[in-house]
Order: structure tokens, then C-alpha cells, then sequence
């Protein structure tokens, strides 16, 4: 076998692969979305089942024996057909490096875990957490050092999900962060311009939300008819090609939340549209990255759709369906209240300003803790000392404001966090990027029209899929690598005339 019919046996083997994976996600959808609280214990079992096969299809030797012989005569391949090699070759050996035995005991310390968390959040008390949280880091040390990593254990699970990722890295950009945010937070709050959000609180009924929502992601180009919006109780995008599934969650008295979640989910979806038909089923039709995803979210939800351009166009709409509960409510008041700007002790709450200082602290934690210089005995002191610290604010107890908020260290999700970061650094620099490629950028937005910005997302992050790693796309895009001089300059004049600081 040469090694062109070895690849092209491979692509057939890795998009039944990925055909069996997503089968998995519409059943995981279905679960959060459709299924009856009774249908719990069958739907566990045909999710566990399949991802015991997705783990023999991608650790199979078959799939070994074809990346062998492939490797023996890669110049027969294209360009394209090295990238789609190379990037199954990254799956299959992180799939392999880390021995079945240890899978299986994560996934079981995984479910005592979860319910230890929730139990121990809601008595807000960390001790009855602290033995599962310990454990979890234990394996998960051991599954970094199965993976591989030059430097600290953190960087190998980093790098699970953003692909050459490293706790260095994220030091750095995080610490210019840091330095920006921190007193352009103090001069936020301490402004007198302050917003008046009072209608917001007003009533406003779920299925003109829903209406308004479904209207605006149409009108910024979600495919409609290559996708549907449905409520689930954690929002979440799940699907791909023609076939996106956005959930969302709706609050009576603060139709901001449904709204710019529904935009944020759009962004992730939009991204899975935008794939090439020609590659679907390969790496070339899969996301970079988790902060790449969370680039083209964050984009939509907070550089466009927080904008005061975004809502010159959107504002007599909304003023239409909400005529009562916006009646005393200018453009200027609606733009400034949903940019409220707070200190705040809950991530998912946080606005756009404070949200990385929330993540710098969860990351700065993970690093200590894998670096072993701090002990989770000690992780709700120094949660507490870096909440203060950086953002002002106190947790009242270690339960859902605390240290004890979030799922992810239940699940043993290390390394997951900076991702949410990178997403917001990266969406500014490719922002700055696109309003010097596309012309009036704001004029368009003003007037609703939104396809050369969606065009130029595609041509620029959404067509290449894994065909390039992070710093190379956002060379090819913005003209240099990932930095956050571009942020910071965001923050800087957004907040600055927002605030008249
Ligand atoms: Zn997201």
C-alpha cells in the first residue's frame, strides 16, 4: 500500500470517526435540551458507550498501522493532505499516550467528584471537596505526565486545549492584562457617569426575547435553515456544518443575558458554518482551538453587538417590541447599561472589563498548584487574597460566589480557563485587523449590514479550520502574532468614552 491509498483509507476511517462524534453530541444536546428527566439512566449508558468506541476507533492500531505507512512517503501528499495527516497523528498520539487503566479511574473519580462539588457548593463548605479536588489533581498530574511537557505538568493540559499553550505564555500576556485592567477598573467605578439599568429590570415577556433574539442572529448572518436556537439551562453551541444547535437561557427581568448569550452562541456557531463542504469530516473542517472558538463568540457578542453602532440599527426594534419597558430609555442609557461595568464575585455575571481578571485568578491558582507550591488546602485563602486584590471584592463564604463557583476543577478541566482569555485577546487583535481590511466598518454595522464582516471572518479564521497553528493564522490575518496590545487598546477607548474617564 503506497501511501496515498494509506491516507485516503485514513480520512475514511477518521470521518467515521468524527460522523460517530457527532452522533454523541446530538445526544448529549438532546439530554440538555429534549430529553424527560427518565430517560437519564439510558442516555448514560449510550453516551458511555459511545465514547468507549470513539476511544477505540481513535487509539485503534489499524489507524497506528496506516499513520505509519504514511509517514514513510508524505511527499506523495498535498499540502492539505499533510495537515489533515499531521493533525490525526496529534489526536491519535495524545489519544494514546495516556494508558486506558487511567482514563477509566478519571472518569469514575470524575462522577464522585461532581457530586461532591455540588454538595460541597451549596453547604459552601470546601473541606467536604477538598480529598476529590486533591485526587483530581493527583490524576491529572499523572495524565500530564503521560502526555508529555517541557516545562510544568499545567502546560500539557493546556495544550488539550489550546494546542501550544504554555503557562509561560499565558504569564505574560496576563500580567500586561493585569497591569491595563486593574486601574482602568478603578477609573471605571470611580466615574460619574454611571448607568441607569432600572428598565431592564422591567418585564419582558420570554417570546418577544425570543423573537428579538432569533431576529438578530438571522440579521448577523447564524444560518437559519443550517441551524435552530432552543433553551437549555448551561447555554451552550453544539453541532456543525449544516447542522448547529445554539441553546440559551431566558430571565424575565434582564433581557440582556438571553440576548448577548444568544450572539455569543451565534459567534461559536457561525464558526462551525463556515467550514469548507470539501473537507468536512478532516481536520481542516474542525475548530483550532477553544480560544479560537471563543474568539469568533466574543467578537460577535461583545466588539459588535455591545456597540453603539449595533444598537442604531437594533435599538427602534427593540423600542417596538418593548414599547413600555423602554419608554423612558435613550440609545445612549441602553449602550451604557449593557456595558455596566462592576466589581463582581461571580465569573459567569462578569462584564466585558472584569471577566479576564476572573480568569487571571483561577489561572494563577492552577499554576501554583501544579507547580506545588500551593497546597488545595490552602486554595480558598489564596482565592480570596487574589479576589481583593484584583478586583476588590471578598467572597462572603466559599460556596457559589467563592472558590467553589465553577464545575470545571470538578471535572478535572486544568488547563481549560486561559482559553476564555485568549478568546477576548485574540477577538480584539483579528477586530482591529478587520476594521482596516473592511471599509466603514461602523457605517455597515449601523446599518445592518453585516456580510463583509462575516465574510472576512470566514476568508480569514472560519475556511482554514486546523490548517494552521494559532500564531500563523493571526499573522496571515492581523500581520503579527497573538499579543494584547490590540486589547488592551480596545478596553482602553471603549471604557474611556463609555465613561468620559
Ligand atoms: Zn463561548
Amino acid at each position: 500500500m503506497n501511501a496515498q491509498t494509506a491516507y485516503n483509507e485514513l480520512v475514511q476511517k477518521y470521518t467515521d470517526y468524527t460522523t460517530l462524534g457527532s452522533v454523541s453530541g446530538l445526544l448529549n444536546w438532546d439530554m440538555q435540551v429534549m430529553m424527560p428527566p427518565k430517560g437519564n439512566a439510558m442516555r448514560s449508558n449510550q453516551l458511555t458507550l459511545l465514547s468507549g468506541i470513539l476511544h477505540d476507533w481513535i487509539t485503534s492500531p489499524q489507524i497506528g498501522a496506516l499513520l505509519t505507512k504514511i509517514e514513510a512517503g508524505q511527499e506523495q501528499l498535498t499540502a492539505e493532505q499533510r495537515v489533515n495527516y499531521s493533525e490525526i497523528l496529534r489526536d491519535y498520539r495524545k489519544a494514546t499516550k495516556v494508558p486506558k487503566e487511567l482514563v477509566e479511574e478519571l472518569t469514575r473519580h470524575q462522577s464522585l467528584s461532581h457530586n461532591a462539588w455540588v454538595e460541597a457548593r451549596a453547604a459552601a463548605d470546601f473541606e467536604r471537596f477538598a480529598p476529590y479536588l486533591e485526587k483530581m489533581v493527583s490524576l491529572m498530574a499523572q495524565q500530564a505526565e503521560c502526555l508529555g511537557y517541557q516545562t510544568t505538568p499545567l502546560d500539557a493540559l493546556i495544550d488539550l486545549f489550546e494546542p501550544g499553550g504554555t503557562v509561560a505564555m499565558f504569564t505574560e500576556l496576563f500580567d500586561q492584562v493585569k497591569r491595563a485592567s486593574v486601574p482602568l477598573l478603578d477609573r471605571v467605578t470611580g466615574s460619574k457617569v454611571q448607568a441607569d439599568r432600572g428598565f431592564l429590570a422591567r418585564a419582558y415577556p420570554l417570546h418577544l426575547q425570543q423573537r428579538f433574539s432569533e431576529d438578530v442572529i438571522q440579521a448577523i448572518g447564524f444560518d437559519r435553515d443550517a441551524g435552530r436556537l432552543d433553551v437549555a439551562v448551561h447555554p451552550f453551541c453544539a453541532g456543525s456544518y449544516g447542522d448547529v444547535r445554539l441553546t440559551t437561557r431566558y430571565n424575565e427581568h434582564a433581557p440582556q443575558q438571553a440576548l448577548f448569550g444568544t450572539i455569543h452562541e451565534a459567534g461559536h456557531g457561525m464558526y462551525e458554518q463556515g467550514f469548507l463542504e470539501q473537507h468536512h469530516g478532516t481536520p481542516l473542517a474542525e475548530p483550532l482551538s477553544y480560544g479560537i472558538h471563543e474568539s469568533q463568540s466574543r467578537m460577535w457578542e461583545n466588539s459588535i453587538a455591545r456597540s453603539e453602532p449595533f444598537w442604531r440599527h437594533f435599538f427602534p426594534r427593540f423600542r417596538a417590541l418593548f414599547p413600555e419597558q423602554t419608554a423612558d430609555a435613550t440609545l445612549e442609557q441602553f449602550v451604557l447599561a449593557v456595558n455596566h461595568v462592576e466589581r463582581s464575585l461571580v465569573r459567569v455575571e462578569a462584564d466585558e472589563l472584569t471577566y479576564d481578571l476572573h480568569i487571571i485568578v483561577r489561572f494563577e491558582l492552577e499554576r501554583d498548584l501544579f507547580a506545588g507550591t500551593l497546597a488545595v488546602a490552602d486554595l480558598p485563602a489564596a482565592w480570596n487574597r487574589k479576589m481583593e486584590s484584583y478586583l476588590g471584592v471578598t467572597p462572603p463564604d466559599n460556596g457559589r460566589q467563592g472558590v467553589l463557583q465553577d464545575v470545571h476543577w470538578s471535572a478535572g478541566m486544568f488547563g481549560y480557563f486561559p482559553s476564555y482569555s485568549l478568546g477576548n485577546i485574540a477577538a480584539a487583535q483579528l477586530w482591529a485587523a478587520l476594521r482596516r481590511d473592511v471599509s466603514a466598518a461602523d457605517q455597515k454595522i449601523a446599518r445592518g449590514e453585516f456580510a463583509d464582516i462575516l465574510d472576512w471572518l470566514r476568508a480569514k479564521v472560519h475556511v482554514h479550520g486546523r490548517r494552521f497553528k494559532r500564531d500563523e493564522l493571526l499573522k496571515q490575518a492581523t500581520g503579527k502574532p497573538l499579543g494584547v496590545a490590540d486589547y488592551i487598546d480596545y478596553l482602553t477607548d471603549k471604557f474611556s468614552i463609555l465613561y468620559n474617564i
